[in-house]
């Protein structure tokens, strides 16, 4: 039977590439998403139509029940659980943190942080040894900006990434010996949607030249990097980090 991967917000940009490079790698691929169902129905269609193996499923990961409804959807259709991307985040239009309300600060947190960990709590209750798991792989995507800030854009956005790296390095180590490796990817400035629901969708055309290897990014160049983490290869990596951001 194939491996089960679990990748939220593979709709689109970087989670749809991890999803389609996933399935290129064998796995059959649980698409995540929370509105766009024609989006992730299109990312199904691709890869059925390659000979691959997905299914989608709408859910939101800051939700408790629609997280408990998403796995057991790949447990009723699956049996097993290989790997999960968290991949699923969203940030807020720019601005300065003495404009910042809770609503909006709480609403980042809790897709960001609140979503990553939910869904890392179902994988491991169903990956963990201790449990009677098989083991397993799980990809948190951080940001750069969980390092630089991101002061005048969103900070708050920037300190749920922070949040994602601590959660990266804390479960790592409970898991560590329960066949469960956990580890992060940072990328820079990929070329996404994300940027216009921050108010500018010109973003990465602005800031390009600050970056050491002068443009933006791909989703594909950060998807080679989580499923080089998820497999068998990165056997003795967990609690570690890739920066995928062309030096920035
Ligand atoms: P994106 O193009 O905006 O896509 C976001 C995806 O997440 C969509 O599939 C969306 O589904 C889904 N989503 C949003 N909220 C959700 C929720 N509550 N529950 C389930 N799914 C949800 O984003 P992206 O640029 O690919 O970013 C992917 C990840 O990489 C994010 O964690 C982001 O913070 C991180 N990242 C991105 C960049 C960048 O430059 N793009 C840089 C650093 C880090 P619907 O469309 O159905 O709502």
């Amino acid at each position: 039977m194939d491996k089960t991967i679990l990748i939220t917000g593979a709709s689109r940009g970087i989670g749809a590439a991890c999803a389609l490079l996933a399935a290129r790698r064998g796995y059959t691929v649980c698409v995540n998403y929370r509105d766009n169902d024609a989006a992730a129905n299109a990312v199904v269609q691709v890869i059925e139509a390659a000979g691959g193996h997905a299914f989608a499923v709408a859910a939101d990961v800051a939700e408790e029940d629609d997280v408990a409804r998403l796995f057991a959807a790949v447990d009723a259709r699956c049996g097993r659980l290989d790997a999960l991307v968290n991949n699923a985040g969203i940030l807020a239009r720019q601005s300065r943190v003495e404009h910042m309300d809770a609503a909006r600060i709480n609403r980042i947190l809790a897709t960001n942080v609140t979503g990553s960990f939910l869904c890392a709590r179902e994988a491991v209750r169903r990956m963990s040894t201790k449990h009677g798991g098989n083991g397993g792989a799980i990809v948190n995507l951080s940001s750069r900006a969980a390092v630089l800030g991101s002061a005048n854009e969103y900070v708050d956005y920037a300190a749920s990434k922070a949040a994602v790296d601590a959660l990266t390095i804390g479960l790592s180590k409970e898991v560590a010996q329960e066949g469960i490796r956990v580890n992060g990817v940072r990328p820079g400035l990929i070329d996404t949607d994300m940027h216009a629901s921050g108010g500018e969708p010109g973003r990465i055309q602005r800031l390009q030249s600050s970056v050491p290897m002068a443009r933006g990014g791909t989703a594909e160049e950060v998807a080679a990097a989580v499923l080089w983490l998820l497999s068998d290869e990165a056997s003795y990596a967990t609690g570690t980090f890739i920066d995928v951001s062309g030096g920035r």
